[in-house]
């Protein structure tokens, strides 16, 4: 803001001092190093672009206020209209509508079908940038790039689907798919009686002319939690005759009306506000099988895998965006005469948490690049696998104490809602709790050990490949392996294990990518015996300069 435009300092009774600044106006990739120097390592052009020009969209204060008004003005149901029709429709704010367009004018969900090259980092770059002005949008973003795996195992469906999820512009009437030039699609599969627990589904699919794949199918029962359902499909899973199965439920029928889809209602959520999560129902509802019959877990477990690198990318962010949030209020605002930046104890808790910030990046970017990578080299797509879901665990729940640390680094000012930081807060917990919960991800951990052993080999050659690069690093792959030696109550050292290769892990992708004395201070910080269980309470003193400037270089 020039100085003309500034609000008067001086008030009747005193003068505003000492008052941090609102944090617009920078860009969000070339302030953020360490995702900077990934994209620029990435070896392609289109994604360093356009990720630059999302740094700087993002970090406007245009579009960091759609974010704050998309939450404070939340989507409302519209059940009837006025005259009493069934309508079914949500109504979103216009904030809203212009963060859908960016996010898909930047080809965040499309990124994967629109670019051979570097096409899953690109989604999990662009979305941690973009989810720093504005998270719940992401949600709709997630499972729309997260669809076209599942949808392409069904060459029986229109193509249609696929070709107008690469359209990279936003449609956002309430038509016919047919009648679109783009589309966003969405998932229901939880319902009452088991979310993690899929096969406890009660809803029923009954086959109108003949079973068979993408043949058409009547189904009803409930979801009880379905977010965007103003998405044009949804991916469901139903009991068909062979065992459940996966469908595409359309909004609209082939035949141009509409669909049964009922909105029962919008849920009150914590956080996630501008995202409208809601209970359904189906009656009858038209929808097309995806794969075969009894194959529903399967066809859509490839969704629910992209779906969990999208809550990686989406913690690291939030990670992110709360450093950020600190990091330039500690260069602010001063306390006992000094900038809290100078004080030796605010420097450790502040490097502490970038440490955490850049860990939670690297092990996301190499999570992205083992996806991009999966289709020809076997090492890649075990580590896609086993490495997802051991980094959605991980960063998923390390995010709620990163961010309230970071809060506090605010003080009064970062509790209050005017700021950005409450809304982190309350969007910390989420991408823990959906796309599989903290222990369905460290059981999920155990059945691959059993059931695709080369995930676990591959990881353990991934990690051994960096012995004697550190002794807390070696010591650290020893405990790993006791614990692996035994299958003795297995499933109650599930978290330990889980947390064990994915903080391993972390310390080695930190030796690949990050600067030496930044990989150091993490081993250090996180794999050390006296490792503390709160922020700046470190057995070394951080190399505090070096770390905030790269974490925060403006
Ligand atoms: C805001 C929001 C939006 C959502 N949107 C969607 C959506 O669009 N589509 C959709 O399908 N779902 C959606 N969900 C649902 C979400 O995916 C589920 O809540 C989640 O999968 C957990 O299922 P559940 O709530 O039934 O919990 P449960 O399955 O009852 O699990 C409760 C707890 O038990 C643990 N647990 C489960 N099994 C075991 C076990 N064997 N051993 C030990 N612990 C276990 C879990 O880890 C969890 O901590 C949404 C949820 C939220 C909060």
């Amino acid at each position: 803001m020039s100085s003309q435009l500034q609000p008067p300092a001086h008030l009747p009774t005193h003068e505003v001092l000492n008052q941090a600044t609102e944090f617009v106006g920078q860009n969000l990739l070339t302030v953020d190093t360490a995702v900077h120097e990934t994209l620029q390592k990435a070896d392609a052009p289109w994604l360093l672009e356009r990720a630059a020009a999302l740094g700087a969209k993002a970090g406007s204060p245009e579009m960091q206020d759609w974010g704050r008004l998309a939450n404070e003005c939340p989507p409302k149901l519209k059940t009837f209209d006025r005259f009493g029709y069934r309508i079914d429709e949500v109504e979103f704010h216009p904030a809203y509508h212009h963060l859908m367009s960016t996010a898909m004018e930047y080809e965040i969900p499309s990124a994967p079908l629109n670019h051979s090259d570097a096409g899953h980092l690109g989604f999990a770059s662009l979305a941690y940038i973009f989810t720093q002005a504005e998270a719940g949008v992401i949600c709709p973003m997630t499972m729309t790039y997260a669809a076209a795996p599942s949808l392409k195992l069904e060459p029986g469906l229109d193509p249609m689907w696929l070709e107008k999820l690469k359209n990279p512009v936003y449609d956002s009437r309430f038509i016919p798919a047919s009648q679109k030039e783009s589309v966003t699609i969405g998932m229901a599969m939880t319902e009452k009686q088991g979310g993690s627990d899929v096969r406890a589904n009660s809803t029923r699919a009954v086959p109108v002319d003949g079973a068979g794949r993408a043949k058409a199918y009547l189904l009803t029962g409930h979801k009880w939690f379905c977010s965007a359902p103003m998405c044009d499909a949804f991916l469901t899973l139903a009991y068909a005759e062979g065992g459940l199965s996966c469908f595409l439920v359309p909004r609209f029928k082939p035949d141009g009306t509409r669909n049964n889809f009922f909105i029962q209602r919008l849920k009150d959520k914590l956080g996630n506000k501008s995202n409208a999560s809601s209970e359904i129902e189906y009656n009858e509802t038209w929808a097309q099988l995806v794969g075969e019959e009894g194959a529903g877990v399967r066809t859509i477990i490839e969704m629910v895998r992209h779906t969990r690198l999208a809550c990686t990318a989406g913690s690291a962010a939030l990670i992110r965006h709360a450093l950020t949030l600190a990091v330039h209020h500690a260069r602010h605002r001063s306390a006992f005469g000094k900038l809290l930046s100078d004080q030796p104890l605010m420097q450790q808790v502040l490097s502490d948490l970038a440490l955490e910030s850049e860990a939670s990046w690297q092990l996301t970017a190499r999570i992205a690049r083992a996806f991009d990578a999966q289709a020809n080299d076997p090492h890649e797509q075990a580590i896609s696998r086993i490495g997802v879901t051991l980094a959605k665990y991980w960063i998923c729940k390390r995010t709620p104490r990163t961010v309230y640390e970071s809060m506090e680094c605010m003080g009064g000012a970062g509790y209050v809602e005017e700021a950005p930081m409450p809304r982190i807060f309350r969007e910390s917990p989420l991408n823990s709790i959906w796309e599989g919960s903290g222990n369905v991800m460290a059981l999920d951990i155990l059945r691959a050990m059993q059931k695709e052993p080369e995930s676990l080999q591959a990881l353990q050659k991934e990690l051994t490949s960096h012995l004697g690069d550190h002794p807390l690093v070696d010591a650290q792959l020893k405990k790993l392996q006791k614990e692996l030696s035994s299958m003795d109550d297995i499933q109650r050292r599930a978290r330990r294990i889980t947390e064990l290769m994915a903080t391993s892990l972390q310390a080695c992708v930190m030796i690949e990518s990050s600067p030496d004395w930044m990989a150091e201070a993490f081993i250090e910080a996180r794999l050390g015996e006296d490792r503390s269980q709160t922020f700046g309470a470190l057995p070394t003193v951080l190399p505090h300069e070096k770390i905030l400037q790269r974490a925060l270089n403006c």
